[in-house]
């Protein structure tokens, strides 16, 4: 082909492409059309796990788990490293002081006479047992949570482990995520607590409330505990959620 030849047949077809383009109005590039609502989402957090190996089942569970482990359970070590491998999100479920108590009863309890060194100390023997933890929530803690002075300090060794907060929320007066915010920590707080009564009714009472909470806020944290129970329905419910409307996440998904 001679180049004259080539020259004329591109002029043809830039023109063809121009009197189509004027030929028809400019369309808009994204169309006024009203996008599908997007799924409400859910993490679901499993505390108090540790003490048994069958807690591993949770993990089972074919959605996103955060499995929050007790430093000083005698499997704590082992599950972390499980739930990690099968690429769940890791929790250090941190054992605090709780109202009434009066000295440390759990094994690396934080309590309100703790200095920020001390705090420090628990802190890293903790997630020493507890390996690939991404953030840290309360085990227990009604009456350290609501003492300024212990969160503020804890949240400065969170920050500088670069650790997310949950504020499991044992006590209505807690000011631990007012604390992480202030310290620049990512923090959400738990909205429901699942299985408080382990009775089928109960059961289904609490996940009716964290259906209705995750679509009214958009976004929802269940804390559960390892009963054989709980397992039981979860192994139940879940399948049976519609996808376009419930998205489970991890926890670090939904921080602020
Ligand atoms: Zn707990």
């Amino acid at each position: 082909m001679s180049r004259p030849l080539l020259g004329g047949a591109c002029l043809l077809i830039l023109s063809l492409i121009a009197s189509k383009a004027l030929a028809q109005p400019p369309q808009l590039l994204t169309p006024p059309f009203s996008e599908a609502p997007k799924p409400a989402k859910i993490a679901l957090v499993i505390d108090d796990v540790g003490h048994h190996l069958r807690h591993q089942e949770f993990l089972d569970l074919a959605i996103p788990i955060t499995i929050a482990i007790l430093p000083g359970s005698p499997h704590a070590t082992k599950l972390a490293t499980t739930a990690h491998q099968a690429g769940h999100q890791v929790m250090l479920h941190l054992p605090m002081q709780a109202q009434g108590q009066q000295t440390a009863t759990e094994a690396g309890m934080l309590s309100a006479s703790d200095s920020l060194a001390h705090i420090e100390l628990l802190l890293d023997y903790a997630l020493q047992q507890v390996p690939h933890a991404q953030g840290v929530n309360n085990h227990q803690g009604s009456y350290l949570t609501e003492q300024e002075q212990s969160m503020a300090w804890l949240m400065q060794a969170l920050k500088q482990r670069q650790l997310y907060f949950l504020d499991s929320r044992t006590s209505a007066a807690t000011v631990a995520e007012q604390q992480a915010l202030a310290h620049g920590v990512p923090t959400i707080r738990r909205h429901v607590f699942l299985d408080n009564q382990l009775q089928q009714v109960a059961l289904e009472q609490a996940w009716q409330g964290l259906l209705e909470l995750a679509q009214q806020q958009s976004q929802a944290v269940v804390i559960a505990h390892p009963h054989p129970e709980t397992l039981a329905f979860l192994k139940a419910k879940i399948p049976l959620l519609p996808t376009e409307s419930f998205q489970f996440v991890y926890v670090s998904e939904l921080l602020n």
